[in-house]
């Protein structure tokens, strides 16, 4: 059962809530996971989720719960 979340007032999948950070379509997506972010835009809760937006490219994203901000451990 996919563990979903609320943000900015949306409901998001796990698949979701990776092409909101990516900006377009992701192949998988794991687990949202709480973190102890706090972000740096408004203070809010920051949720990561892992992704695959390629076959060979695992991805780690981060997105407020409140606002706009997100960011990914890409290089
Ligand atoms: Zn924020």
């Amino acid at each position: 059962m996919p563990a979903n979340r609320v943000v900015q007032g949306r409901m998001v999948t796990p698949h979701s809530l990776a092409e909101l950070i990516e900006d377009g379509d992701v192949m998988e997506a794991e687990t949202i996971e709480d973190t102890e972010r706090d972000c740096p835009e408004c203070g809010g809760d920051v949720v990561s989720v892992g992704y695959m937006p390629t076959v060979t490219e695992y991805v780690t994203g981060y997105k407020c719960q409140e606002c706009d901000w997100s960011e990914t451990d890409r290089e």
